[in-house]
């Protein structure tokens, strides 16, 4: 291929002396609140991601001043979990130098959004004093490992976050670009002869994810993975992973050639073997993902367009890994277990619902605060989940009745005053900071529910389990294509809304209707809502309903995601 003929962002990469580019330099820079377009891609890999403030966007314009630059920095925490004093410092951070809320992604992290770029610096070097790091939680590599929540809850818990933070450790990358830019350990030219030794020079042809789940909890939706390890355990010993890959929930509107997928479960593999197939299989993705294409480059296209069999063959032959007959699993739901649970060791464990997972200090309900507070007497672990909660953990028997004060006194909601659709409520960040976002989602689901709620307790189904996700466009971010309902982005104050996924993460949802505006949403919700009131069967969940009932097609494979 002539240099001409390679897009632009793989060129961009290769020639970057592995993530350097320019940014050190860019950041010196006082002229512009930015950086330019090829460190911005390379940024990602640090864990940032240049945004702007799109509410005053038309304001600044006509000021004629260039856009609100701000950066967004996410950190990478395998499994999710976090000591009282990373807490304490991420809530230093944000408070300091963010827009202040302390956000908690579908990928068990935090993100900081509204960081200037004067301080970028302080904060990315802040959070590697915290013996974390920001290093590829975005960009073309593997992103943070996700694992069922709550290590404490029991040994099997305990060894698969194990095995969460050795993938990570794994595969990150092993540049020193890292520590130049952002910890001042010099080098920054001539640092370019080291060695990817997983990665290469151009890194993966998309960004990777990896999750593991525990059955029968999915509430890391590991199908929507492009890598995942669903744990098989016998007599309350983990024995090894059944292995799936080819999940995504990206697609672009109008280009039946993308469409979002749920993995296949291709075979079973011992515990010992889970570091080098999770290897393997990402190497499989960088030699043959599409580089042409970043729309057709997720390892789900790559599935696609090669099969299982060979998928198979080249495990075997760069790594020598042969899988077994999967084995035997059930998933019963995707959610989380809210509210106070003891574990085996006598210590408890508080499960708290964050909407949207943003901890803010806001009307009256000072959740932020409350954790700070929670974190300065707490002497156990705070663990982030995939639904975008928060575990308190290893709680004593001392603390407890001094966290459940705490959290009154700030009024922090308690779940089991919320209906079971908001306890079950995923919202991507959207607007104002995300440029993908055709529309609200973190900032508008909560008004949606409000009303939703209104229905739900007409109709005796406040209690009802019923998974609701809103995106700010297709690209997946809140998994929208696993939610038994569905409103994706369109334009603002438009929303196309997608049925049928199964409460269990292990099958999509289907268009249902385009473009609805808020009183169409809930129009079309209270008549399949009634139906589903008065005509379900014993514990059939809503997405199975609206199959049965043919409001829309159930979607056994990704090709019928369109058809
Ligand atoms: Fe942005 Fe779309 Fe991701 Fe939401 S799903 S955060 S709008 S890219």
């Amino acid at each position: 291929m002539s240099d001409n003929e390679i897009p632009e962002v793989e060129r961009i990469k290769r020639d970057s002396r592995h993530l350097r580019g320019t940014i050190a330099q860019g950041l010196l820079d006082t002229r512009t609140g930015g950086i330019s377009d090829a460190d911005k891609a390379l940024l990602k890999f640090h864990g940032s991601y240049q945004q702007d403030d799109r509410d005053l966007r038309d304001e600044r314009r006509r000021q004629k001043l260039e856009p609100d630059h701000q950066f967004m920095v996410r950190a990478r925490l395998a499994g999710g979990v976090l000591t009282t004093q990373q807490w304490l410092a991420f809530d230093e951070l944000a408070t300091k130098y963010s827009s202040g809320s302390l956000r908690i992604t579908t990928r068990q992290t935090f993100q900081l959004h509204g960081v200037q770029k004067q301080n970028l610096k302080k904060v990315i070097a802040g959070i590697s004093q915290l013996q974390a790091s920001t290093i590829a939680a975005c960009g073309d590599v593997n992103r943070n490992v996700m694992s069922s929540a709550n290590p404490f809850e029991s040994p099997v818990h305990a060894e698969v976050t194990e095995d969460a933070r050795r993938i990570s450790a794994h595969l990150s990358p092993q540049t020193g670009a890292y520590h130049e830019i952002w910890l001042d350990k010099e080098l920054i030219a001539g640092g370019e002869t080291e060695t990817e030794p997983i990665y290469g020079k151009v890194y993966m042809p998309r960004k990777f994810k990896i999750a593991i789940a525990i059955p029968p909890r999915n509430d890391t939706d590991v199908l929507s993975n492009d890598l995942g390890f669903i744990a098989i355990v016998e007599n309350g010993v983990l024995k090894g992973y059944n292995l799936s890959v080819g999940g995504g929930m990206a697609y672009t509107f109008g280009n039946s050639n993308t469409f979002p997928r749920v993995a296949d479960v291709v075979g079973y593999l011992p515990k010992e073997k889970i570091v080098e197939a999770a290897e393997a299989v990402l190497v499989f993705q960088r030699d043959h993902g599409n580089r042409s294409d970043r729309k057709n480059a997720r390892l789900k296209y790559t599935i696609e367009k090669y099969g299982l069999d060979y998928f198979k063959s080249e495990l075997l032959r760069t790594h020598k890994i042969e899988l077994e007959v999967a084995k035997t699993y059930q998933f019963e739901t995707q959610g989380d277990l809210y509210g106070w649970k003891q574990g085996v060791d006598g210590y408890w464990h508080y499960t708290l619902f964050v909407e949207g997972g943003k901890l803010t200090d806001l009307k009256g309900i000072t959740t932020k605060t409350a954790v700070r507070e929670i974190a300065q007497i707490h002497d156990g672990s705070f663990i982030l989940t995939g639904n975008q909660n928060l575990v308190i953990a290893q709680v004593s028997q001392a603390n407890k009745a001094k966290i459940e004060a705490i959290l009154r006194k700030h009024q922090v909601v308690e779940s089991n005053s919320i209906s079971r659709l908001r306890q079950h409520s995923i919202a991507c960040a959207a607007l104002p900071y995300c440029g993908l976002s055709f529309a609200e989602a973190e900032r508008y689901l909560p008004t949606v529910v409000d009303k939703i709620d209104v229905i739900l307790k007409q109709l005796g189904l406040f209690e009802e389990p019923i998974s609701i996700r809103m995106t700010g466009c297709p690209n997946g971010c809140g998994r929208p294509f696993l939610g038994e309902i569905a409103l994706v982005g369109r334009a603002p104050g438009k929303y196309n809304l997608y049925l049928g996924a199964s409460f269990r993460g292990d099958r999509l949802n289907k268009l249902y209707k385009e473009m609805l505006n808020e009183e169409e949403i809930l129009s079309s919700l209270e008549a399949l809502l009634t139906d589903y009131a008065q005509n379900r069967s014993d514990n059939e969940r809503f997405g199975d309903f609206v199959i049965r009932k043919e409001y829309v097609k159930a979607v056994h494979h990704a090709t019928e995601f369109h058809h």
